[in-house]
Parts: structure tokens; C-alpha cells; sequence
């Protein structure tokens, strides 16, 4: 039989939460089924990363005082003792913040952008003159224009499951 090269990955867990069982569950399936396939003498890279940016890492990093960055790498500090405790050996992880992903994703979206594929348009969106940043849709409140229900996200009621753009 000829050798395989496969490459293996998880779901890039998310850093906004602490470590827990159904990530474990998940890396330890993968981990099983890459050494199997290293005893069958095929080749694996098995990689994995954190998934770093986004509206509910910055909100978890602002309630716990912490830059998005320091709140990410606190995350990944807590996960290594249950990887090594579970012997799971991944041969790279990286973050999705790392600067060969930025390369590589503007690489990527310039190639694209060149060849054509990428049109320019105008929306409107929420912006807060004092963070100077526009606002994701997580990042507004209020009551639904349906429903009535007070304190539901920008983007959907979770009372009568509307979907909507926030009001302009
Ligand atoms: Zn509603």
C-alpha cells in the first residue's frame, strides 16, 4: 500500500471560554485516528490553532480587563496542562491572529480582488466615536422591534427568533 499524506485538523476552539469537556472529547477522537494512521505508516500533519478574533473574545476580554491578544494567550496558557495530561500531540498550533495568517489572508483577498472576484459596495453600520471602531451587531442591545423583548443582540431576538440589520 503507498503511503497517504493527510493533513489533520480540529474545530479551531474558540477563545472565548476556558477550556472544557467537549473540547477534549474532539481532540482526542482526531488524536486516536491520526496515530492509527501513523502505524499504517502514512504521513499526517496534525495542526490546529485558536480562532482569535471577533465581537465575544473582545467583549470577554474587556469584562476581564485584558487586551483581546493577553485574554487569547491566557486561554491557550489553560489548555496545554489537559493536552499534555491527554497525551494529544499536535505537530503545529498557530492562531488565527499569527502574521503568516495575516500574510497568507491578504495574499489571498489581493489574488482575488486582481482576478475580479471582489466588488466594492457601501452599507452602513453602527460606530463608536469614543472606541473609534464600528460596531458588530453582538456589540448592540436593545428591544426588539417585533416582540418588544428588552436586552436582545443587534442581530436576531432570541424571544421570537426575528433575524434583522440593527436600525439605522
Ligand atoms: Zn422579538
Amino acid at each position: 500500500m503507498s503511503q497517504r499524506k493527510l493533513f489533520v485538523t480540529t474545530a479551531l476552539p474558540y477563545a472565548n471560554g476556558n477550556f472544557h469537556i467537549g473540547h477534549i472529547m474532539e481532540y482526542i477522537q482526531a488524536d486516536a485516528w491520526v496515530r492509527a494512521q501513523r502505524m499504517q505508516g502514512n504521513q499526517v500533519n496534525f495542526v490546529g490553532a485558536d480562532d482569535a478574533p471577533g465581537a465575544p473574545i473582545m467583549i470577554a476580554a474587556e469584562k476581564a480587563g485584558k487586551t483581546p491578544q493577553q485574554f487569547v494567550a491566557d486561554i491557550a496558557a489553560g489548555r496545554k496542562p489537559y493536552l499534555d495530561g491527554f497525551h494529544i500531540a499536535f505537530d503545529n498550533w498557530s492562531n488565527t491572529d499569527s502574521p503568516e495568517n495575516h500574510t497568507l489572508s491578504q495574499q489571498i483577498y489581493l489574488d482575488l480582488k486582481a482576478a475580479g472576484f471582489i466588488e466594492t459596495r457601501t452599507i452602513e453600520q453602527f460606530f463608536d466615536p469614543e472606541k473609534n471602531m464600528f460596531l458588530p451587531d453582538r456589540f448592540i442591545k436593545g428591544e426588539c422591534p417585533r416582540c418588544h423583548a428588552k436586552d436582545q443582540y443587534g442581530d436576531n431576538c432570541e424571544v421570537c427568533s426575528s433575524v434583522y440589520a440593527p436600525p439605522t
